[in-house]
């Protein structure tokens, strides 16, 4: 930002593309832009007890260890990056700075990574605590490797593999006493930054303290789920994943399912991802097959249900061996090709010929149904697949415990989080019967594996006393183990009632005095349920009920914004004066969170857009997880912020140190943002655009944001008054008329639409103090009333309505 007040130089820029609208994933969107901000910015989170390890070697830069040593330096530990290959570790680097999804969380952690070649700057790796090997996936390589870092690293520096594949007893061969005794595997999921599962394997010799710092690295500075594994081939996640989809895809030869029908299937009615089996196979690639069945086939006993499943269907053969391998290759099972008119059509593969087709919508009755059980038993195609692929998948699941981890809730969590399934097999098992299940593979004729014999009528988890317990592989319940210090909300719902509830929100007891406010509409959508249970749960506060509060939720979004289909809705029976008493309602609610007599503090995960972001903005602290993506994202669909977002974001602006003094720098940073719809892609994202301010904390493990927040808003309840909150000198109609000169520059380019001129306008207004004189104070009940005009008059217009409607259809922003 440059300039003096009231200068017609905003930097603004209204993006060729559309503005972002609330329902856009966050990775498709702009991020901040890089304005400078300095370190106070990525400063890793206060509060945490650091670890003993303070720096971190990875050799090989390629997918993973690139990945990997990114996320090392996204929690802030320095990491040294080296590879065989001269330069490439330095390319690599270079590359993740350009990747999508990104690697990195904010452009300046690719400063702690020093890049190095092998050959050269070995000796860099003697200052790690852990050196973290992640090369080509050949023992031999690996175990040379090894040798030249046990001629470097310091006593007691932890090594391990990212190996997938090779058992920790083949690696630590022929390496010594000492090399065993601080060698461990740590396998880590693709890409390293978004996949929370961490497996552990460590081996006969490997010290506890080596598990134990690792764990602990893992867990509360990556933000990883640490899971136990036994050296078993594929350890927990690959080996339950790799047989599912090895039987989705026999399977569906077998019961001749189109790819489409397959993946309707094997996606939302299981709890699986929505690419569901081939679509899977198109994301990782096809050309990975054969390696994991070749890896699988040579370390499993040749009984084993995944060795006696392993086949090659030609089809795929001939589409590897075209380069057909999936979305990085010349499409896979799917594609998209051009139309006649130019539009993209979405293709699929014929299994039997291999030819392309239309891809066609899956018309099965068994798709309707929504309790497994039902699914599994109907007649139809898909629900003779459904119950062919879960006898397969369940069946070899409950045979593996213990053989791949002692216990059953380890398994679940680790297909949770290894392959983002809703449910792990034993919660699966849980939802169908355990007793359908031993009868059906009964009746199949297959063997009953004894932990499922053992379970009988009953199931693999219970509730008792408010506790969530599993069955050991000794036949008794136990309690579902928390690491220590894991607050969850799961938890505290389990084992009490709410303070307060309706549809829309709840409000539960966490503890020590603190409550916690949970949304709990689709996509945690804000609705006038939400309003009222923010009123409600501030009144209950000020009677004592509480003495701090958390807004927080276990979703996956935060917050997507305000529910724009009941907008539609009351703009469509012109219901102008309710929709007027929503916005009025919010603004007062997000001032009461502020103004409150006790704190309030944010913890947010995923997205908090539009309002989720106001509520945010209001909050007296943020806790936020690493992986929050913050934006007001209003113009998307014709909009401004109305519940005080403008203002807020403006005031942070202007009391920002290190922002260029005078009016109109903050009103152009604010305009900015607001009217291309910026969203945060990581939490330090938000802190450089201060939707988050320095002070606010960032949490790496989900699972501890909760006691994160918790600890946070009790630390500021101790004497605590609310903000201050004065009037703001903002350059009015000169800085209206200076936002109006670069939004037409913008029209002169081609990069704003005649709508968008309108909502910029509203938002130039709300922004600058409207017809208010440079030399006058402007109140925040002045700027709010600004907030609602503009808000309401740009709902009054079709063209706002368009896209508010494109937008709830498509999910995408309209460009009108
Ligand atoms: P990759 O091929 O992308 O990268 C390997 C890198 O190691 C390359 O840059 C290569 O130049 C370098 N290299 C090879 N030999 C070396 C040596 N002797 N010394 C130093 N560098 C060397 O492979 P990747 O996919 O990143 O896999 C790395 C490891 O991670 C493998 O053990 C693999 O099994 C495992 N793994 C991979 C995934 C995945 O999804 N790709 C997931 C989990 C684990």
């Amino acid at each position: 930002m440059s300039g003096t007040t009231g200068a017609p130089m905003v930097e603004t820029e209204l993006r060729t593309k559309a503005p972002a609208g609330r329902a856009v994933p966050a990775t498709t969107m702009r991020g901040a832009s890089d304005h400078g901000a300095a370190d106070p910015a990525h400063a890793p989170d206060q509060g945490v007890n650091r670890p003993r390890i303070q720096k971190v070697g990875v050799v090989g830069a390629g997918v993973m260890g690139a990945g990997i040593a990114a996320q090392v330096a996204n929690a802030g530990v320095p990491v040294v990056l080296l590879d065989i290959v001269p330069g490439a570790a330095a390319k690599s680097v270079e590359r993740m700075l350009k990747t999508e999804p990104a690697p990195f969380m904010h452009k300046g952690a690719a400063r702690l990574v020093t890049p190095g070649d092998l050959g050269t700057d070995l000796a860099l790796l003697a200052e790690c605590d852990w050196i973290c090997e992640a090369i080509v996936e050949k023992p031999e390589a690996k175990r040379d490797l090894y040798a030249k870092l046990e001629s470097v690293r310091k006593r007691g520096a932890i090594l391990s593999s990212n190996t997938s594949t090779i058992p920790l007893a083949a690696l630590t061969e022929g390496m010594g006493e000492s090399f065993a005794a601080d060698f461990l595997i740590t396998h880590f999921f693709n890409p390293p930054r978004y996949m929370r599962l961490l497996e552990v394997v460590r081996g006969p010799a490997t010290r506890a303290e080596a598990v134990a710092a690792i764990t602990e690295f893992g867990d509360r500075v990556l933000g990883k789920t640490v899971i136990p594994c036994k050296d078993r081939p594929g350890f927990i996640a690959n080996r339950i994943g790799g047989l599912w989809m090895q039987s989705a895809i026999n399977r569906a030869f077998d019961l001749r399912l189109t790819v489409e029908e397959a993946d309707a299937i094997m996606s939302k009615p299981m709890g699986i991802p929505k690419t569901g089996v081939f679509g899977l196979l198109d994301l990782v690639g096809l050309d990975l097959m054969p390696h994991v069945a070749a890896s699988m086939k040579a370390t499993l006993p040749a009984e084993d249900a995944y060795a006696l499943g392993l086949r090659e269907h030609d089809v795929i053969l001939r589409m590897i061996a075209e380069g057909r391998t999936g979305r990085k290759g010349k499409g896979g099972f799917y594609t998209r090709e051009k139309g006649p008119g130019g539009e993209s059509l979405k293709r699929a593969i014929d299994l039997w010929t291999g030819e392309y087709r239309e891809s066609e919508k899956p018309q099965l009755e068994s798709l309707s149904l929504r309790d497994l059980r039902a699914l599994a038993e109907h007649p139809d195609r898909g629900g003779r697949y459904a119950r062919a692929v879960l006898l397969d998948l369940l069946g070899y699941a409950a045979s593996l415990v213990p053989e791949i981890a002692d216990s059953i809730a380890d398994v679940d969590a680790a297909m949770r989080l290894g392959y983002n399934w809703t449910y792990g097999p034993f919660e699966l098992i849980d939802r169908l019967g355990a007793a359908w299940l031993a009868r059906a593979l009964a009746e199949d004729g297959r063997p009953v594996p004894p932990l499922l014999a053992q379970v009988g009528e009953g199931s693999f988890y219970r509730v008792r006393d408010g506790r969530l317990e599993y069955l050991g592989t000794d036949g008794a319940y136990q309690p579902v183990p928390r690491p220590e210090g894991v607050l969850l909300l799961a938890d505290v719902k389990r084992r009490s009632a709410p303070l307060a509830r309706n549809g829309s929100a709840s409000l539960w007891d966490i503890g020590d005095g603190v409550a916690c406010l949970e949304f709990h509409t689709r996509m945690n959508a804000l609705d006038p349920g939400t309003i009222e249970m923010i009123g409600k749960s501030l009144a209950m506060g000020k009677k004592g009920a509480f003495r701090a509060l958390v807004i927080h939720n276990e979703g996956e979004q935060f917050s997507v914004g305000a529910n724009i289909g009941l907008a539609l809705f009351a703009a469509n029976i012109a219901a102008w004066g309710e929709i007027e008493g929503l916005i009025e309602a919010g603004q007062k609610a997000m001032r009461s969170l502020r103004d409150a007599p006790f704190p309030v503090v944010g913890a947010p995960s995923g997205m908090a857009l539009g309002g989720g972001c106001e509520i945010l903005l209001h909050c007296d602290a943020v806790q936020a997880h690493a992986e929050s993506y913050i934006g007001l994202v209003e113009a998307g669909v014709g909009l401004i912020p109305g519940w005080g977002g403008c203002t807020t974001l403006l005031r942070r602006w202007a009391e920002n140190p290190r922002a260029p003094k005078g009016p109109m720098p903050p009103v152009a940073k604010a305009f900015e943002m607001i009217s291309t719809a910026q969203v945060a892609k990581s939490a330090f994202e938000a802190r450089e655009m201060l939707f988050l301010r320095p002070t606010d904390g960032i949490t790496f493990n989900r699972d501890r944001l909760l006691a994160d927040a918790k600890a946070r808003a009790l630390s500021l309840a101790e004497g605590y008054a609310p903000p201050e909150v004065g009037p703001l000198r903002l350059p009015g109609e000169t800085g209206r008329v200076a936002l109006g000169m670069a939004v037409h520059q913008q029209v002169l380019l081609g990069r704003a639409t005649p709508h968008d001129v309108l909502v910029c306008e509203r938002l130039a207004e709300a922004l600058t103090g409207g017809r208010k004189d440079h030399t006058e104070d402007t109140t925040e009940a002045e700027l709010h009333a600004l907030e609602r005009q503009g808000f309401m008059a740009l709902l009054k217009t079709p063209a706002t309505l368009a896209r508010i409607e494109h937008m709830l259809e498509t999910g995408r922003p309209l460009r009108n």
